[in-house]
């Protein structure tokens, strides 16, 4: 008889205090970060020593400790001695750090879709099932149905304000390291800082106007214009604040990180956003299929096919 499953900590739902930041505030606050999703990245790949990240990534080491420490803080990594004498650690993937991998993916192909100079430095992907080179198709995990932005109804639940999904104002210097690196150039504008990550849920929200923005995100006007004059440059906005074609493209990585925040960090009043699909009634849960013979996706189930 195979051995029970492990019931690890990993499994287990982190409880957020009553009244503060709720999961999606504190998911943008992790992930809304260049190196993290970098470092993810290549945990996804099989890294698992902190001399595997360095080789990989050309990240110091202050920035390198303090990330992985965060990580395994929040549960995402478990840091596992795997030799005494000398003691050697390595970082292992729990079941909420590789939870992230349809966050990763969707960063991934939109990049493969949308940023044509960079398509030649990314590898394309191949799904294992059918062989084939694909993309992930985002659909309704209730009734299977391929899913866009103006399919859901909803908004914020009852730990859901503005305030409360605004990421912790932790000061961080721009890390140029992770630009030189080069993996997600276009992401890490969108992305790789908190205020983008805001700017942008709120964009996907509904906010139109620049007085909006500003109020909601709490944020200096001279941010405010900054960033949207940068999602302007990246043509996923235009000049008067709607998302395009390009900006609505990253919905399946928007969804798939509430969703990713929503499973894993909890607050007492109850959901930050609840969201239901308009066709078939059901509650939202994003789901990938395969673009060629519509399998769901399973995160292990990718190849890298070199571009
Ligand atoms: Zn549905
Ligand atoms: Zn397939």
């Amino acid at each position: 008889m195979p051995p029970p499953p492990s019931v690890s900590e990993d499994v287990r739902v982190t409880d957020l205090p009553a009244g503060g930041r709720n999961p999606i505030g504190v998911a943008l606050g992790l992930l809304g970060d260049e190196w993290t999703l970098l470092i993810l990245r290549h945990a996804l790949q099989g890294v698992r020593l902190y001399g595997g990240w360095m080789r990989e990534l050309p990240i110091s080491n202050a920035v390198l400790t303090g990330r992985l420490g965060r990580l395994t803080e929040l549960g995402l990594l478990d840091r596992v001695a795997y030799q005494r004498r000398p003691e050697r650690f390595e970082y292992r993937l729990t079941r909420r750090g590789r939870g992230v991998w349809p966050i990763l993916l969707g960063i991934w192909s939109w990049e493969l879709s949308w940023v044509p100079r960079y398509t030649e430095a990314l590898p394309g992907m191949r799904h294992q099932v059918c062989g084939e080179l694909f993309s992930p198709v985002l659909v309704c995990g209730a009734c299977g149905e391929p899913v866009g932005p103006r399919n859901l109804v909803g908004g914020f639940g009852p730990s859901g304000t503005w305030e409360r999904s605004m990421p912790s104002a932790t000061t961080r210097r721009r890390s140029s390291g992770a630009q030189r690196a080069g993996f997600f150039p276009q992401t890490t504008a969108l992305v790789g800082n908190r205020w983008s990550c805001a700017l942008l849920g709120a964009a996907f929200q509904g906010t139109r106007r620049f007085s909006d923005f500003e109020r909601q995100l709490s944020a200096p006007p001279v941010m405010v214009a900054d960033r949207l004059r940068t999602f302007a440059d990246l043509d996923v906005m235009t000049p008067d604040y709607r998302l395009t074609a390009k900006g609505l493209a990253f919905f399946p990585v928007v969804v798939h990180t509430m969703d990713w925040a929503q499973t894993w960090f909890r607050s007492p009043e109850g959901p930050a956003m609840v969201y239901t699909h308009r066709t078939c009634g059901h509650p939202f849960e994003p789901r990938y299929r395969c673009s060629v013979c519509a399998v769901r996706l399973r995160g292990g189930a990718i190849d890298r096919v070199p571009g």
